[in-house]
C-alpha cells in the first residue's frame, strides 16, 4: 500500500462534513475522501455486488465503498450495531477483497468508542496527536454533531413556510461549509451561534394550524435523504411541518440513557425492546400522536426486521390516537413516482381531515 493513506467513509445524511473535519485534525499529514455523493450509480454498484436479500443500507454503503477506492481511496471505515448492521463490515470487507481493491480496514463497533481503544487504532495508522489531542477532535465532533442536528431540526420545521424560495437551502449550504472549516470549540459556538440567528432571521410564513408530519423509522433510511427520496423536501413542498427525532444525537447520545424509559413510555404497546430503532419508533410515535400531530411517515428498508416488528404496534397506535400512518419500504427497486404518488394522496387526505375538523 502507498504511504500516503487516504481515509475514506460511508455517507449518512450530512454527518459526513463532521466525520471529514475531524478525521483531517486527527490524520493531519494523511488525506481525507469524503465519498462522491450518492447518486443511482452508488445504488446499483452496491446492489450489483450485494447478496440480493440484505438490507439496502447496506448496499449504499458498499457503493460509497467502491467509489471512494475508486478515487483513491486505500483506509476505509465502518461500523456496526445490534441487528443485521453489526456483520456489515465483515461482509462489506470480503466482498471488496473478492472485487480486487487492496486498502485497510477499520471496524470501529461499540465496544471500540473509548479513548484507548479509538487512540490505539488512531496511532496505527499514522496520527501524530497525543491521547488528549485524538479526545479533543473526538469530542469536538461529538459537539458539532448536536449542533447541526439542531439547525437542521429547525430547517425542518420551517424550510415548507420561506417567503423567499431557496433561502433556507442557501444558508444550509454555507452553514455546512462554515462547520468544515472549524478547528475548536470556540469557533463551534461562534458559527452555530451565528448561523442560528441568521436561520431565524429569514422570513417565513408559518399559520399556527400548520400540518405537522412526524417522521419515524430505521436510522439510515430516515437520516440519509437520497435513500427516502427526499421525503422531507417533498414535505415541505406541501407546507407542512416536518418532525423527525432519530439523528446522529439521539442515537450516539440520548439514546443510550434513554434506554429503559423509552420502553417505560411505550405503555402498553411494548413489553420488549423490539431491536435497533424499532422500539423508538412505537416510542415516538405514540409521542407524536399525543403532540397532535396530523400523521405519521415511518420509513424502514424492506427486509429490516425491527421496524416490521414495530408495524403492527403503530396500526394500534394509529386506531387508539386516530392518527393516519404512511408506511414506506425502500429497496434498490422502489419506484420514485410511486413515492411521489403516495405521498400526495397522503397530504391530501391530510388535508382533508384538517379541514372537516376546523
Ligand atoms: S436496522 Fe434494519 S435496515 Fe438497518 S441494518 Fe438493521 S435490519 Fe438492516
Amino acid at each position: 500500500m502507498s504511504q500516503t493513506r487516504v481515509f475514506s467513509f460511508p455517507h449518512v445524511g450530512n454527518y459526513c462534513v463532521v466525520i471529514e473535519n475531524m478525521l483531517r485534525h486527527i490524520f493531519k499529514n494523511h488525506k481525507i475522501l469524503v465519498p462522491p455523493a450518492i447518486t443511482k450509480k452508488t445504488l446499483e454498484l452496491g446492489s450489483k455486488y450485494s447478496p440480493d436479500f440484505v438490507c439496502v443500507p447496506f448496499k449504499y454503503n458498499l457503493g460509497n465503498f467502491i467509489e471512494a477506492l475508486e478515487a483513491g481511496a486505500n483506509v476505509l471505515l465502518q461500523s456496526g450495531g445490534g441487528c443485521r448492521y453489526g456483520y456489515y463490515a465483515e461482509i462489506q470487507e470480503q466482498i471488496l477483497r473478492d472485487l480486487g481493491y487492496e486498502f485497510d480496514f477499520i471496524r470501529l463497533f461499540a465496544k471500540d468508542m473509548n479513548a484507548r481503544t479509538l487512540y490505539r487504532t488512531a496511532k496505527r495508522y499514522g496520527t501524530n496527536l497525543s491521547i488528549l489531542g485524538v479526545a479533543y477532535y473526538v469530542l469536538l465532533a461529538t459537539q458539532m454533531v448536536r449542533k447541526l442536528d439542531l439547525i437542521e431540526a429547525y430547517i425542518r420545521e420551517n424550510i415548507g413556510f420561506e417567503v423567499v424560495p431557496g433561502s433556507f437551502e442557501r444558508l444550509h449550504k454555507a452553514f455546512l461549509q462554515s462547520l468544515k472549516d472549524v478547528d475548536n470549540f470556540r469557533q463551534l459556538n461562534v458559527v452555530y451561534r451565528d448561523y442560528l440567528r441568521k436561520f431565524k432571521d429569514l422570513k417565513v410564513d408559518k399559520p399556527q394550524d400548520c400540518l405537522k408530519v412526524g417522521l419515524v423509522g430505521e436510522l439510515y433510511t430516515l437520516m440519509e435523504p437520497f435513500s427516502n427520496y427526499f421525503i422531507e423536501r417533498e414535505l415541505a413542498k406541501n407546507r407542512i411541518q416536518v418532525s423527525r427525532y432519530i439523528t446522529a444525537t439521539f442515537l450516539l447520545f440520548d439514546k443510550p440513557k434513554l434506554r429503559p424509559k423509552i420502553l417505560a413510555a411505550a405503555g402498553k404497546y411494548l413489553k420488549y425492546h423490539l431491536g435497533a430503532d424499532g422500539t423508538d419508533s412505537v416510542e415516538r410515535s405514540m409521542a407524536l400522536a399525543e403532540r397532535g400531530y396530523d400523521g405519521l411517515i415511518h420509513i424502514k428498508p424492506f427486509g429490516c426486521i425491527p421496524e416490521i416488528n414495530a408495524m403492527p404496534v403503530l396500526q394500534n397506535i394509529s386506531r387508539d390516537y386516530k392518527i393516519p400512518i404512511l408506511y414506506f419500504s425502500f429497496d434498490s427497486q422502489t419506484s420514485e413516482l410511486g413515492v411521489k404518488t403516495r405521498l400526495e394522496a397522503f397530504y391530501d387526505m391530510l388535508m382533508m381531515r384538517k379541514e372537516v375538523s376546523t
